[in-house]
């Protein structure tokens, strides 16, 4: 007997836009921006459906957004009032099940088989209607976008599946304010008539690719050769096909599992002597490990450097931060500052670098004790995460990171085939404890 499990992706229709209107409801029905002045250097954030009528769509820039909608709103967003409500919303989902995974501010992961009972109780469903693994996702769907609209006035999209991905794909196809159930066994002819482009972590450049070999809707792709894909986009592009027929044996994660450390480590196929290397490594670390910080409403007060030199000896060092934060910069510092002082005492070749973050505490505690300096950095963060989320990392990153020594392929980038990553040829060794 398979292994079946009732999958769902819940995320809220344009979230800060929401946020917005339920504070002011005359900005209802209206082409609302939130990204900041358009006459500055910023990008949206989030439109609303009015303002995404006209073209406009999160990353796009705000001067852009202003030449095609002259009428609509914009606003400057306030990120406290966006976490607050971010908080109420995943405790609601984690009323369903321990097996709620937040992705962001607006959208998580849930599993909930073998939740019959608590789907139940809340939704008042009779036994028929949870009796199969679709009923029970639709019934909790329903149930869990009902709470959202009446306790926070704000819309959810649901979709249910077998798996991760193809339940992400349908909330999206479900929007706005819908719910979706793929039938459990049909994945692959949901997906094969839609374009590529619709499988996460597809980004433009593989897109185009694709395109050039004439491969559209993921009813081609899922038709092509392994070898083929890998040739075109290295060892991501083996699990493609897989990915188009909706395959994807990624499990949700509990929120509480992944709470108690964050880690990468990376060994290198040549051992590193130059220390902007290794220090670009740690960048890429840095920011890596910030986005999954943030993500999981988790600030840490621990940094630990890991180096294993050519003789595989290996050490670590850590440092206590006085105040627990999940800024990319911060943790850059500090893993910088230990890779520092440990390459003066000891410059042999390296091996391995890894960078672990541990001894969190909750966001909502830090939260008040920002000042309104870090709480605009904190907006920073959080809207690249949102960008990187949507378009891959590589859209916005900063000069320091030569590469994502952490990657995992999905921001596949055909640029990359002649950068620092393929002549050093790191392994991706992704620990996230
Ligand atoms: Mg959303």
């Amino acid at each position: 007997m398979p292994d079946i499990r009732t999958i769902m992706h819940v995320d809220l229709d344009a979230f800060y836009v929401a946020v917005e209107q339920v504070r002011d409801p005359s900005l209802i029905g209206k082409p609302v921006i939130v990204g900041g002045d358009p006459n500055g250097r910023g990008v949206a954030a989030t439109a609303s459906y009015e303002a995404r009528a006209f073209g406009i769509h999160s990353a796009m820039p705000l001067s852009t957004a202003k030449r095609l909608c002259p009428q609509a709103i914009f606003l400057r967003g306030d990120y406290r009032e966006y976490g607050r409500v971010s908080k109420e919303f995943h405790a609601i989902l984690r009323d369903y099940t321990p097996l709620a995974q937040p992705m962001g501010l607006d959208e998580a992961y849930l599993d909930v088989t073998g939740c019959e009972p608590v789907v139940q109780a809340l939704s008042g469903a009779a036994d028929a209607d949870v009796a199969s693994p679709e009923k029970l996702g639709r019934a909790a769907g329903e149930s869990i976008r009902k709470r959202v609209r009446d306790e926070l006035t704000i819309a959810a999209s649901v979709g249910i599946a077998s798996g991760r991905l193809v339940a992400k794909i349908a909330s999206d196809a479900a929007k706005p304010d819908g719910l979706l159930v793929v039938p459990f066994g049909e994945e692959a002819e949901f997906l094969a008539p839609r374009p590529v482009r619709d499988l996460p972590g597809l980004g433009p450049k593989a897109e185009a690719e694709l395109s050039r070999q004439g491969v559209r809707t993921l009813r081609q792709l899922a038709s092509m050769p392994e070898t083929h894909l890998k040739s075109l986009f290295g060892k991501w592009g083996a699990s493609l096909a897989e990915r188009a027929r909706g395959i994807d044996p990624t499990e949700v994660a509990g929120d509480r599992e992944a709470a108690k450390s964050v880690s990468r480590e990376g060994t290198y196929a040549k051992d590193i002597v130059d220390k902007q290397v290794l220090l670009a490594t740690m960048r890429g670390f840095a920011e890596s490990i910030g986005a999954e910080l943030r993500r999981a409403q988790r600030r840490t007060r621990c940094v630990t450097l890991k180096l294993r030199y050519n003789d595989f000896s290996t050490i670590t060092r850590s440092h206590t931060l006085d105040h627990a934060t999940f800024g990319d910069d911060v943790l850059y510092e500090q893993g910088a500052r230990l890779l520092r002082d440990a390459l003066a005492k000891d410059g042999r070749p390296v091996r391995l670098i890894g960078l672990g973050t541990s001894n969190f505490t909750d966001d909502s505690v830090q939260l008040d004790l920002f000042d309104s300096s870090e709480q605009s950095e904190e907006e920073l963060l959080h809207n690249i995460d949102r960008l990187r989320a949507k378009y891959g990392r590589r859209v916005l990153e900063t000069g320091l990171t030569f590469f994502d020594a952490n990657s995992s392929g999905e921001d596949y980038d055909p640029d990359r085939r002649t950068g620092l990553s393929s002549q050093i040829g790191l392994n991706n060794n992704d620990q996230s404890g």
